[in-house]
């Protein structure tokens, strides 16, 4: 609760017995009159948001703007993610210019440099106090159910219940971690999810299997290398642009070309993760230069028996499509400095693609864990969504929200934050900023709907 800032609607403040106030309503009576009044709509509040991450805080900002009566629910604290749900060097992936929102700037971070996650984590809660968000810390919300025969939403939280008119699910792009089922539990080695990777000491001795080339796999690993460990980095697909070309950060490249607001790529379609790293102020990542500093290159990790693990012989295709795509961008960015006259440094040396090291030569298809002393397995293999505390038909048979930029499927539901919820940028730092835009525009013109007639009936639609 240290985070809380015990900011809420006034109308709740006062209905407040305690720090752990309780939250308490009345289930609505189903058909009973109702507006966009929450007072006389018997709703508690206009919009619940779930979450207080930077997606709950953006919403919340934009929601303000307009006037609407809004609470932020937080189960744990403000940012929680960046506090305990990061390992301890990690620092932001784009420099405190880019990763921020436009109305405050990090007090305490150079423009060009990387905000340790701790910083991140203080920015928001410093944001959050700027724009006197409603936010409630230390309250889960468990059920969200549409009113039948009423307008609105049920809530139930462990802190009580209430009743509001529209619902924003800002819980997270990442929520629940994902392992592979290819190494059974009992095999030997100890097995961690990157979300629950702190530090090196945090594992037993010996060498450790990083798996997965993402920006979190790569940081692990060269985290892990760099305190002496032995380390295996299984190295799938990616793309990996370059960290500074011609003096600009690749954040400031992505935006004038375009791309940050490059549209969703249709479903089904194959999303290439990205390899960037703001470690140590910021470098390309360059698996040659990894495997220069002894990191032992593999291929995608596929299967596991008798102690064995395998690998797919797809390692040089992987490094070569990441080559790919860094030389691309290196394209695309001389060709814009040209198309608009610019004056930025030629870097021909950034062309240069160094000789594949051994183990990208002759790659490794085989692991015996015990023979390599590989004593533990970081799996950086992504996360799934959880909203089993959201019982509305808003979700397709995989689970998957459906929404279109944030706008779901069943009517008063929103998603924010969500990977590629309108466009590249969208569960980044600024991207969520502008999808929070468009969300709460969508509630007052939803509002506008549903006050049309309220005056004279009495019932709105
Ligand atoms: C390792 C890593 C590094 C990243 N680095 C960057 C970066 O450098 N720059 C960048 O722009 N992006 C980065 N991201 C992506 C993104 O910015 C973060 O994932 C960010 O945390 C997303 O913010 P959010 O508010 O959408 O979700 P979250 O931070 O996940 O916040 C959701 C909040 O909802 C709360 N919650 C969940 N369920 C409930 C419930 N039922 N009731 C109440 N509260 C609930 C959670 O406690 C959490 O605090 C990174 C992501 C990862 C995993």
């Amino acid at each position: 609760m240290d985070t809380c800032l015990g900011l809420a609607l006034d109308w709740f403040r006062s209905i407040e017995t305690s720090e752990e106030a309780e939250l308490t309503s009345t289930e609505p009576e189903p058909g009973g009159a109702d507006d966009v009044d929450g007072e006389r709509s018997g709703h508690d509040v206009d919009v619940l948001v779930v979450g207080g991450g930077q997606a709950g805080l953006a919403m919340s900002e934009h929601l303000s703007e307009r006037g609407i009566t809004h609470l932020v629910l937080e189960r744990h604290r403000i940012a929680e993610r960046w506090r305990s749900q990061r390992w301890d060097t990690l620092v932001a992936n784009g420099p405190a210019w880019h990763d921020r929102f436009p109305s405050l700037e990090f007090v305490d971070v150079e423009p060009d440099a990387f905000a340790s996650k701790e910083q991140v984590a203080d920015y928001f809660v410093a944001y959050a106090e700027k724009i006197g968000a409603p936010v409630r810390c230390g309250v889960e919300v468990t059920a969200v159910r549409r009113n039948t025969g009423a307008p609105g939403f049920w809530v139930q939280s462990s802190a009580g219940s209430l009743n509001t008119r529209f619902v924003v699910a800002a819980t997270g792009p990442f929520q629940r971690p994902v392992i592979p089922p290819i190494v059974p539990p009992d095999a030997g080695p100890v097995q961690i999810h990157s979300s629950a990777y702190r530090n090196p000491a945090q594992l037993p001795e010996g060498a450790v299997l990083v798996v997965g080339a993402g920006s979190s796999g790569v940081q692990i690993a060269d985290d892990l290398r760099r305190s002496g460990r032995r380390v295996y980095l299984s190295v799938g697909p990616h793309d990996r642009p370059p960290r500074r070309y011609r003096g600009r950060d690749f954040c400031w490249w992505l935006g004038v070309l375009g791309k940050w607001d490059a549209d969703t790529p249709p479903q089904g379609a194959e999303h290439v993760t990205i390899a960037v790293s703001g470690a140590r102020g910021g470098h390309t990542v360059d698996f040659r230069a990894l495997a220069g500093d002894g990191i032992h290159l593999v291929g995608m990790t596929t299967s596991f028996d008798g102690g064995r693990l395998r690998f797919a012989p797809d390692l040089g295709e992987n490094i070569t499509g990441g080559d790919a795509s860094y030389l691309r961008l290196l394209d695309e960015a001389d060709a814009y400095v040209a198309r608009n006259g610019l004056d930025l440094p030629e870097e021909p040396r950034a062309r240069i693609v160094g000789p594949d090291p051994q183990c990208v030569r002759d790659p490794l298809l085989e692991l015996d864990l015990a023979d390599a002393g590989v004593t533990s397995i970081v799996w950086a293999t992504g996360f799934a969504t959880d909203y089993g505390w959201l019982h509305v038909d808003a979700f397709d048979e995989n689970g998957q929200p459906k929404h279109r930029r944030g706008v779901s499927a069943e009517p008063g539901v929103y998603f924010l934050g969500l990977p590629w919820l309108s466009r590249r940028g969208s569960s980044f730092i600024w991207g969520v900023w502008h999808d929070a835009k468009y969300v709460a525009d969508h509630i007052v013109t939803q509002q506008g709907y549903l006050a049309y007639g309220a005056d004279t009936s009495g019932a709105a639609i």
